[in-house]
């Protein structure tokens, strides 16, 4: 049975990894390609957004830089520093204040700068938009190169000032003849680039951060992003160690993104790229669930084909079995109607066949067995009878004197014997014929079978001498026996020819005696009482003393 089980077992088993192995195989082979190829394509896509941020950028703060040049060159601001170094006689149109009016009114003109200062080639306030001026550390060597490389720009950091992340640039003011006599510094709000950052026609998806050296948030294209939130600074700076490639990491306002840093040359800011990595492999990981899912329906559903299959391999062969094993029990009566037109149903054909066969081949053998114990049925009686008158023969006669002289000797249980014999048979035989001669011993013997009990024996003895044991029977009641004989015999009329014959016979009688030991001193009794009877005139039955 285990067998079976394990018949079926297997060919479901092959079944699933037959369906499962490809299947699963080429599944993972393709969707680990897509997800390389989706992977380059973000990185593509993140490194063009870089790329477009880092130009906008570039064009903001170019246009800032126009603005602040054109301030920075306008009479208002050049006269207002020249009075500071050459006091005019009539002061009173030279008011360091109305440099500050003038600065504050062009600062609430543009929106994006928070604050405009003149410092002198020292560096000192002059005169500033705001009360409180934020610092800008002009460099040493300042005041030799302005001529060429006028503009400075502070990298851009948070503000606590002004609570939002700022930039200053410094434009050089000249004189009218060209002579350095300080500067303009604004101070610009980086929040005004928040929406140069991507545009939703133009650059690529995905969303644009402006951080820090350290990793803070200075600027989110994401209106809503958390400012001064921090990337970690060790992350920043193994994506800023592989520019332009993409890595996956845990974002600052989602759980994981994919991002590609870069630095912006003007701000010395860095510019991350990201985009949700739920949002880019959200389609791929809806294929790759509904694969695995129909990967695991197919499944089912070979597993179920493999499960009818076994079992109509396993079902007839368990009924095969069963047959197999009731013919193996000795029932041979199994008959199994093929009802398939495959294999199976071919082996079940052959095995009614071969039942069949049994079954005859049993018959025959049932029927040869029965001839042949009827055969040595009558071997056996023929082994104890007498061909010519079919009483017990002498041997059987021997078996019998022996067990009832046990049977005495066990029970005291006495028996007689009577010994007969044709009188002058040979004379018979001689006048009539050797034929006539057994046809008279015949109907002698048919006259003692007659007269004996069931449970009494007769034999013939030899030639015409015939004995009859009587179980459980005195002398006196033997003798009434053996008389009723000789006169059956003596009354009997056999003709022959035409002729009558009379046939008697001479029965020597005996009881047996604790004496008696063997069938031959029995015999010899007998024999002598058949002497004396047959001395006595024949014809006549005598009994032994
Ligand atoms: P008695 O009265 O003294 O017995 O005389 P008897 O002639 O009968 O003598 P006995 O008994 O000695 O003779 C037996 C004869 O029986 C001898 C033999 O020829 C004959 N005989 C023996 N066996 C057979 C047999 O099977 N068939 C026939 N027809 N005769 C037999
Ligand atoms: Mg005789």
């Amino acid at each position: 049975m285990l067998g079976l089980k394990s018949i079926k077992s297997k060919i479901v088993a092959f079944a699933i990894m037959a369906t499962l192995i490809p299947s699963v195989g080429l599944g993972l082979l393709s969707f680990r390609q897509n997800e390389a190829q989706i992977s380059d394509n973000v990185t593509l896509e993140l490194r063009a957004l870089t790329s477009y941020a880092s130009r906008e950028i570039e064009l903001w703060i170019d246009k800032r830089v126009h603005e602040v040049y054109v301030t920075s060159s306008s009479s208002a601001v050049i006269d207002g520093l020249s009075a500071i170094y050459r006091p005019a006689p009539d002061a009173s149109g030279r008011d360091p204040r109305a440099l500050a009016l003038y600065l504050r009114s062009v600062q609430e003109k543009l929106e994006t700068i928070l604050e405009l200062t003149v410092v002198n080639a020292a560096g000192q306030v002059v005169a500033s938009s705001m009360e409180t001026t934020a610092s800008v550390t002009l460099p040493q060597d300042w005041p030799q190169n302005s001529l060429t490389e006028g503009l400075v720009i502070e990298p851009a950091h948070w503000d606590k000032q002004y609570a939002t992340a700022t930039v200053s640039i410094a434009i050089p003011v000249l004189s009218y003849d060209n002579m350095l006599m300080g500067a303009l510094v604004a101070v610009l709000d980086l929040r005004a680039l928040q929406p140069e950052l991507k545009s939703p026609t133009r650059s690529p998806p995905g969303e644009v951060l402006l951080l820090d050296p350290e990793g803070r948030i200075l600027v989110s294209s994401q209106a809503d992003a958390e400012k001064l939130k921090k990337l970690d600074a060790s992350l920043l700076q193994s994506l800023l160690a592989q520019p332009g490639e993409s890595a996956v990491f845990q974002g600052v306002t989602r759980p994981e993104v994919i991002g590609v840093a870069d630095v912006s040359g003007e701000l010395a800011i860095t510019i991350l790229a990201e985009r949700d990595r739920q949002a880019v492999y959200g389609d791929w990981i809806d294929l790759r669930n509904m694969f695995l899912a129909l990967v695991g329906a197919l499944v089912l559903l070979m597993a179920a084909v493999a499960f009818q299959m076994g079992r109509s391999i396993v079902v007839p062969l368990k009924r095969l079995i069963r047959a197999a094993d009731r013919i193996a029990g000795g029932d041979l009566d199994v008959r199994l109607s093929a009802t398939r037109n495959d294999e199976l149903g071919h082996l079940t054909q052959v095995f009614d066949q071969m039942a069949d066969r049994l079954r005859r081949n049993h018959a025959e053998i049932m029927a040869v067995n029965e001839a042949m114990q009827q055969q040595n049925q009558v071997l056996a009686t023929l082994s104890i009878t007498d061909s010519l008158t079919g009483l017990y023969n002498r041997s059987k006669l021997d078996t019998i004197l022996t067990d009832e002289l046990a049977r005495f000797k066990r029970t005291q249980r006495q028996f007689s014997l009577l010994m007969l014999d044709i009188d002058y048979f040979k004379t018979l035989n001689d006048s009539y014929g050797h034929i006539t001669g057994d046809e008279i011993l015949v109907a002698v013997a048919r006259i003692l079978l007659q007269s004996i009990r069931s449970i009494d024996y007769a034999a013939r003895y030899g030639g015409d001498e015939f004995i009859i044991v009587l179980v459980e029977t005195s002398a006196g009641l033997a003798f009434k026996t053996a008389e009723r004989i000789r006169s059956q015999v003596e009354n009997m009329r056999y003709s022959v020819n035409g002729s009558t014959i009379n046939v008697t016979v001479s029965i020597g009688i005996l009881q047996c005696r604790p004496d008696d030991m063997t069938p031959t001193s029995l015999l010899a009794r007998a024999d002598h009482a058949l002497y004396e009877a047959k001395g006595a005139g024949r014809n006549r039955a005598h009994r032994a003393h």
